[in-house]
């Protein structure tokens, strides 16, 4: 029950314990090996289980820095949300430079587009402003390979279905994808189903 042992990045690692993590939560434990192996995982749990730094990890481990473009794309129901998740992406990506933006509503729509335009590696937003963003090719979706919806459920019950599955069509047919939802309603188990192969299903 160490971070040694998950076979991470040794620079991830250390942005891991600059960060003050020191062991790994239960969701960690579970949860980071099988999103670095490549799997689908549909993770059941609530906020306050260390589910952020889970798939932060997962996506950071993932990355290769020899290319500059967006390669994972993290949704979240709320603009505070998608920033507090971007943070601990930056943050836990230190020492491997990752390159993160949050792409969220409110934000001028023309930095946002600067700011994609000169290179990032992970793009974590709102279901609306990431949508705008594929469509007018500001974020580029030819090299994002995972995907990450966090509190699936509270997405869906802000009446993001149809942007969630919007987005999911322009996306590469080769995806990894991560679902974090503290309840499987039957249109999170729909999304479930039509999005991934095979998911490993993790309970905490
Ligand atoms: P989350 O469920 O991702 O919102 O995380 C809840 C809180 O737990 C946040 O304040 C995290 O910084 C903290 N946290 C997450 N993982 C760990 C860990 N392994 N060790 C200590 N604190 C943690």
């Amino acid at each position: 029950d160490s971070f040694d042992q998950m076979g991470l990045h040794e620079n991830l690692l250390r942005g891991i314990y600059a960060y003050g993590f020191e062991k790994p939560s239960a969701i960690q434990q579970k949860g980071i090996v099988p999103f670095t192996k490549g799997l689908d995982v549909i993770q059941q749990a609530q906020s306050g289980t260390g589910k952020t730094a889970t798939f932060c990890a997962g996506v950071l481990n993932n990355l290769d820095f020899n290319q500059q473009e967006c390669q994972g794309l993290v949704l979240a129901p709320t603009r505070e949300l998608a920033q507090q998740i971007e943070k601990v992406m930056r943050a836990l990506g230190d020492y491997l430079q990752v390159k993160c933006h949050a792409c969220v509503g409110g934000t001028s729509v023309r930095e946002d587009a600067r700011i994609l335009g000169a290179g990032v590696h992970v793009v974590v937003g709102t279901p609306g402003r990431v949508y705008d963003m594929l469509r007018r090719r500001c974020l580029r979706a030819d090299f994002i390979k995972m995907f990450v919806l966090d509190e699936a459920d509270e997405m869906l019950s802000r009446g993001f279905k149809d942007q969630i599955y919007d987005i999911f069509q322009l996306l590469p047919p080769k995806l990894q994808v991560g679902v974090f939802s503290a309840t499987l309603p039957p249109e999170a188990l729909e999304i479930t189903r039509k999005f991934m192969n095979k998911p490993v299903r993790i309970l905490v």
